[in-house]
């Protein structure tokens, strides 16, 4: 079978799917580990019987619904190219806007010198997304990123090696409790946030991400009212929280860190126009 017609017949059998045309570009790609401009500049090139026969095992698995990045593996995020697994979530493009709104609020002034002494925490590091985005960003910060999870923490080692990233920690902490006596300019989440009954859950790739990384009570607020509650005590002077949180939620979220004593708190949209990040400073 050609390229061009493996293409097809992919489309074909994903026809009903989110992405049909998408994801059977990216899975042979990934099958023949070339770029997908080489699809298109090859399209009568022959697929051997073992490429062909692991697009078609990968193309199956997709049509069971499985998500692209566990299949292949991986998922760009921000300039990174980051292993996935089962373990955590798949990281999302809107996540990217928590990172730039976290690098827009780093001081103009900071300079090589006082950049080594800046931290940032990133709580429920999952891939690890977000931690090294922001260590690639600021090479003379350093951030340390928690998880819960073993295998999360274990991934996103893999992925700060991967990315020749040096300027990052990642710890097996339950949100908080192995930090210690650390104190960081800039706490930054992407915590579960949606409601332990949505039936958002049940549907396409998110149903078969960890529950773990999704849901946080009847309300999705539970681990965010838990990180604002314990915060303050992490946080240098003037230190920056920053959330992404649910659609809904940026007024509960700003309302939560105005009760909890911090100032300047905003709520950022994403590139969808959906509430997406709320920022505050520790009063
Ligand atoms: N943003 C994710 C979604 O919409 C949810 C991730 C989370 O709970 N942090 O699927």
């Amino acid at each position: 079978m050609r390229i061009d017609e493996a293409l097809t017949w992919a489309v074909a059998l994903l026809e009903g799917g989110e992405s049909p045309s998408v994801d059977a570009k990216v899975l042979l790609a990934n099958t023949l580990n070339v770029n997908q401009t080489y699809l298109f500049t090859w399209p009568d090139k022959v697929l051997d019987s073992q490429s062909l026969h692991r697009f078609q095992k990968a193309v199956e698995r997709r049509r069971l619904g499985e998500p692209v990045a566990y299949i292949i593996g991986e998922r760009d995020f921000w300039t990174l190219k980051l292993a996935t697994s089962p373990h955590t979530l798949i990281p999302r493009p809107d996540t990217e806007v928590l990172v730039e709104q976290v690098l827009k609020r780093i001081p103009s002034d900071i300079t090589r010198q006082t950049q080594s002494s800046f931290s940032i925490c990133d709580l429920g590091s999952g891939t690890g997304a977000i931690a090294l985005a922001l260590a690639s960003e600021l090479p003379h910060v350093h951030v340390t990123g928690v998880d819960f999870k073993a295998q999360a923490v274990e991934l996103a080692k893999q992925n700060a090696v991967n990315n020749g990233i040096k300027n990052v920690t990642f710890l097996h902490s339950d949100w908080f409790t192995e930090l210690g006596d650390k104190q960081f300019n800039i706490i930054v989440s992407n915590p579960p946030y949606i409601e332990d009954t949505s039936d958002y859950l049940s549907q396409g790739d998110v149903k078969f991400e960890p529950k773990s990384a999704l849901t946080s009570g009847e309300d999705g607020l539970r681990d965010i009212r838990h990180i604002i509650s314990v915060s303050q005590e992490y946080l240098l002077s003037d230190g920056l929280l920053a959330f992404e949180h649910g659609f809904n939620q940026g007024a509960a979220v700003a309302e939560l860190l105005g009760e909890a004593g911090f100032i300047d708190v905003e709520t950022i949209k994403d590139y969808g126009g959906n509430d997406r990040v709320t920022l505050g400073r520790c009063g």
